[in-house]
């Protein structure tokens, strides 16, 4: 077990965040993107509730992965989105 030597201003380059990536009530693959409340300058219709999420909330933005050139992003309350696998047959999102 040889010690890892550190030497300054030599380390790897940052990487970029990961993408957070899962699956929709769809069962495709969505990015979240989580917006703090100050960026919430909208109001926007959760699909998980049907209640609107106020600006100013924090919430999580869900985008198509497999489909960039679809403006198809939803904007869900945190616990919505996180709960969404548990609230059984959901009506279709389009
Ligand atoms: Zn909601």
């Amino acid at each position: 077990m040889a010690p890892r030597r550190r030497r300054p201003g030599a380390g790897p380059p940052p990487l970029p965040p990961p993408r957070r990536v899962e699956p929709g009530t769809d069962g495709r693959d969505y990015e979240v993107r989580p917006v703090p409340g100050f960026r919430a300058t909208k109001t926007y219709r959760c699909p998980g509730c049907d209640h609107e999420i106020r600006s100013g909330t924090a919430h999580v933005v869900v985008l198509r992965i497999d489909d960039e050139d679809a403006d198809d992003r939803r904007h869900w309350h945190t616990p919505c989105w996180a709960n969404r696998a548990n609230r059984g047959p959901t009506r279709r999102w389009s």
